[in-house]
């Protein structure tokens, strides 16, 4: 039963980043908007993430002699998954590589600070900008901003659906703490802001292939509430079975790394990013190494060089990747297990636990030092079951061909997804369309459930995509008639 009614311009459903930046956008010019958020912080995804930024024709990129252009930004883009270029959408791909720079100095007038560019091939120049001190920055900064521009920032109210009136998009209906349902009537514009689907075990399973169906979502909060809202409106759905994993992922650490124990003036930031950007690459190190082993993913030359994949109960984990094998086994979780050969051998360079390409590489000691709650020994196969927990006389039959002791475990290691690749077909306004291709009114997406059949291959660009299409379609909204 709805007993409350409230009327405003823009109803913005989640507040990450895409949500956020589209209620700035929307505020800003005048609009008034609120901001409905089903968890009780801000943040969704994006302040889960690493916060990469792509972008072509920065005042970083320039301050490093870099000369850019939308058009080779684009290019490049493709070249991270060629063989997808034909389910691509080239239209919204061409705005991402226009409008990214713009939002990202959009962003630093707002108080974001970012550092980098930092190389990632197959871009031909630097592209990678990474905000400091952390992703949760996004959420702080744009935040503040829209409260300060009168955004109403509702938390703990779930959207349960979406108003329509002969085709038009009128408003939503939400609920706070499972109480009665509210009316949000927008005069013009619901923005779809709900992320993607990665949480939603159903929707896993009928729309991804099985071994990403069954790995674990970062976010388990990201349920797909969007796709199931827009169904019956017609909107038409792109790329549902893309998704660019499972990989495996380590938990992050039970203690706050160095990034989530500075505080978080802007002025702090601001030297943080001055510091970065003239201090020379050992003295950053610690920071760097601090990000690597708190958010990349173990690499697979492990397993080339003889480090083994076991299940909870001892058993050799195989698959298409190793990733896609333990998401199907018990609890998708496992343990990297090597003997003191392998440990040795990833002292050094190639031979690294994990990098950020390019940038910094972090070796079994930094993994030792930082993330001693991932790393574990044993001078026998035997003690080092004990110690993980896996049956031990399993796990000696499993590594019986690792020899030389200290024997070493790495994990728990997961089998994760960070998004899903599929989303609602919408426009370079971020209108959602029918699937008859024509919008339909009043109704935006945008981030992940606005991806339009993008596939955001490579780092930076689904952070670039929410607070960029969170920017047009809050400006979009605001131009439309009420
Ligand atoms: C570990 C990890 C690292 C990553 N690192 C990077 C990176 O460095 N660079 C990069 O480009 N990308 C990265 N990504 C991807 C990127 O974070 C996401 O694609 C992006 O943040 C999505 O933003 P969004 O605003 O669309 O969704 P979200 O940030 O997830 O926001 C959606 C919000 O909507 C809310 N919501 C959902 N349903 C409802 C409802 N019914 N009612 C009200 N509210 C609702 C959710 O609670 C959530 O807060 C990473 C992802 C992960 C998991």
């Amino acid at each position: 039963m709805e007993n409350q009614i409230e009327v405003v311009d823009v109803v913005v459903v989640g507040g990450g980043g895409a949500g956020l930046a589209a209620a700035v956008a929307s505020a800003v010019r005048g609009m008034k908007t609120v901001l409905l958020e089903k968890e009780p912080i801000l943040g969704g995804t994006t302040r889960r993430s690493v916060g990469s930024f792509s972008a072509a024709g920065t005042r970083l990129q320039r301050r490093a002699g870099i000369t850019d252009s939308p058009d080779d930004f684009k290019e490049d883009m493709v070249a991270f998954a060629p063989a997808l270029a034909s389910r691509d959408n080239s239209a919204l791909r061409a705005m991402l590589a226009a409008e990214a720079s713009v939002t990202l100095a959009w962003l630093e007038d707002l108080g974001v600070v970012f550092v980098g560019p930092f190389p990632e091939p197959p871009h031909r120049v630097s592209r990678m900008h990474n905000v400091i001190p952390n992703s949760q920055a996004y959420i702080d900064v744009l935040g503040s901003a829209a409260r300060s521009f009168g955004v109403k920032i509702y938390l703990g109210a779930q959207v349960r659906s979406i108003i329509e009136d002969n085709g038009h998009v009128t408003g939503v209906r939400y609920s706070r703490s499972g109480g009665d349902e509210i009316a949000a009537v927008a005069r013009r514009g619901v923005i779809l802001a709900s992320g993607d689907f990665s949480g939603n075990a159903e929707l896993r399973k009928r729309y991804l292939e099985p071994a990403a169906a069954s790995a674990i979502p970062v976010n388990s909060e990201s349920n797909g509430d969007g796709f199931v809202m827009t169904k019956s409106l017609g909107a038409a759905q792109r790329n549902m079975d893309m998704i660019f994993g499972p990989q495996l992922r380590f938990p992050t650490s039970p203690k706050p790394g160095f990034t989530e124990r500075l505080p978080k003036w802007k002025w702090v930031n601001r030297l943080g990013g001055l510091y970065m950007s003239k201090a020379p690459s050992w003295a950053l190190k610690p920071l760097v190494t601090s990000l690597l082993i708190t958010h990349m993913s173990p690499s697979e030359s492990l397993f080339e060089e003889g480090a083994i994949l076991v299940d909870l109960d001892g058993n050799l984990v195989t698959g298409k990747t190793p990733a896609a094998g333990l998401a199907m086994v018990r609890d998708s979780t496992g343990y990297i297990v090597f003997d003191d050969v392998v440990a040795k051998k990833f002292a050094a360079f190639p031979y690294f636990i994990s990098t950020a390409p390019g940038i910094a590489y972090a070796y079994f000691a930094d993994y030792s030092r930082g993330r001693p709650d991932l790393v574990h020994n044993g001078t026998s196969l035997e003690e080092l079951g004990n110690t993980i927990g896996v049956p031990a006389a399993q796990l000696r039959m499993t590594a019986e061909n690792l020899r030389q002791p200290p024997f070493h475990a790495m994990g728990p290691v997961r089998a994760m997804l960070t998004v899903t690749e599929g989303s609602l077909a919408v426009d370079t306004e971020c209108r959602v369309l029918s699937e008859d291709g024509t919008p339909i009114e009043g109704l935006y997406a945008v981030g992940g459930i606005g991806q339009g059949g993008m596939m955001l291959k490579g780092h930076g660009l689904h952070i670039a995509w929410a607070l960029t299409s969170g920017r047009i379609a809050g400006e979009s909204a605001a131009r439309r008639e009420a």
